[in-house]
């Protein structure tokens, strides 16, 4: 099933569940604008390229839109559509006042110098800032763009409407208005979540030392690897792109950091066993942090998946057949709304400093980022045990409720839908 389709099929899942008014599920199964964009670059070699970029504005029934956008070689509007569909409900999960959207760029970064890099995210500025803006659309680093790409979108926008607009874009580097603690918060809000799951377990279900596998080590599982290793978890497997590393023993996380960083591959590392990219997913464990990307835990592999909780620090990692099939045996899927709404939320924090010029220390981004991945999760919590249903549709429950109140307070005009196509 496609990624689309999956999110359609969560969402239609849990509207029945509801029983949601079908015009909410109607109106929130549709992308309000989509932008496709071509973007020519001049390459170092000297010849002219054309990449094709998207920005997909999902809803703004709770505020600005917000979301990250992607540079892949494969991305494609569908993949768009259901990412920006998700962080409608991301944001709606945690209560933050936004809704979703979400970019890419179908092109190759890893093989892009940093100036062909550059020229590249200032012409998407330039083919999209008429719909961007601190209080109409506020992207963000997703994968494969990072905080030196958040500073040129800042500087080009800022450029092209003649004022300093940091609150354009979240994700930034320090310097140039990024906060504190934005690095590490799409793996300390998962785990904050998973810390208080754990919590509600009987004491004879509650293990001493769980057995930990990071899949994906970007910005999302590195930190995950790290504070949950920090938090006496044994970390036992890791994975990238090139493949994985498992040691039943434990890992030296820190070990396998510094090889990443200077070696460029978790398998560089001598710590474990080098494995395949997807074998990884079927080693034993007890808790299965999915922090690579969408559509990893499938039909074709779901009956070798070991561990009882997975964790989703990605968007759409595990696909609605393998969802339905764990769910039945008994495995706890965390969902991505809820388990990586903390970088988009600390992205808001970054945001609200920005439109005040003041900044927060470090303390005070954690204390906040903490009290809204425990509300989030005790108010998913309170609709599962309503609904006696999995974690994924009562955050998805959770979403509704506050998007379907934003709905009908605002009426009609708030589902105004118009399309905008190059
Ligand atoms: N790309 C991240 C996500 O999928 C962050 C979005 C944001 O901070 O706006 O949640």
């Amino acid at each position: 099933m496609d990624f689309y389709k999956n999110t359609l099929s969560n969402m239609q899942k849990s509207a029945k569940i509801m029983k949601l008014d079908s015009e909410v599920l109607e109106t929130l199964s549709h992308p309000q604008k989509t932008l496709i964009v071509s973007v020519p670059v001049r390459m170092d070699d000297g010849s002219l390229k054309v990449f094709e970029g998207y920005r997909i504005q999902h809803s703004e029934l709770r505020g600005p839109f917000k979301g990250g956008f992607r540079y892949l070689p494969d991305v494609c509007l569908d993949e768009i559509k259901a990412l920006a569909t998700e962080m409608s409900f991301k944001c709606a999960v945690v209560g933050i006042p936004y809704g979703g959207a979400k970019g890419g760029i179908k092109c190759n970064a890893k093989e892009m110098s940093q100036g062909e890099l550059e020229r590249l995210t200032r012409k998407y500025v330039q083919a999209v800032y008429q719909i961007v803006g601190p209080e109409h659309d506020i992207p963000a680093p997703d994968m494969y763009t990072n905080s030196q790409i958040m500073a040129w979108f800042m500087d080009e926008y800022s450029r092209l409407v003649n004022k300093y607009q940091p609150g354009v874009v979240t994700g930034k580097p320090i310097e140039v208005g990024g906060s504190l603690g934005r690095d590490s918060a799409t793996a300390q809000g998962g785990v904050y979540v998973l810390q208080d799951y754990l919590n509600t377990l009987d004491e004879k279900d509650r293990k001493k030392d769980y057995k930990v596998i990071v899949q994906g080590f970007g910005n999302a599982g590195m930190h995950a690897a790290d504070i949950l290793h920090g938090l006496g978890f044994t970390i036992v497997g890791v994975s990238d792109s090139r493949g994985g590393l498992y040691n039943a023993e434990g890992l030296d996380v820190q070990q396998v950091i510094k090889d990443k960083k200077t070696k460029g591959s978790v398998t560089e590392c001598n710590e474990g066993k080098c494995l395949k990219p997807h074998e990884i997913l079927e080693q034993p464990c007890d808790i299965l942090v999915l922090a690579a990307m969408e559509n990893q835990v499938i039909e074709e592999n779901m009956k070798h998946i070991k561990a009882d909780i997975l964790l989703e620090l990605a968007n759409g990692p595990t696909s609605f057949e393998a969802d339905e099939y764990l769910n039945k045996k008994g495995v706890v899927i965390i969902p991505d709304i809820l388990a990586n709404a903390g970088g988009v939320t600390v992205s808001y924090f970054e945001w609200l400093q920005n439109q005040q010029s003041y900044y927060w220390p470090l303390e005070e981004v954690k204390v906040k980022l903490k009290r809204i991945m425990q509300e989030s999760f005790a108010r998913v919590n309170k609709f599962q045990k309503e609904y006696k249903c999995s974690m994924r549709e009562a955050a998805y429950i959770s979403a509704y409720d506050r998007l379907e109140k934003a709905m009908k307070l605002r009426g009609s005009g708030a589902n105004l839908r118009c399309k905008i196509y190059r």
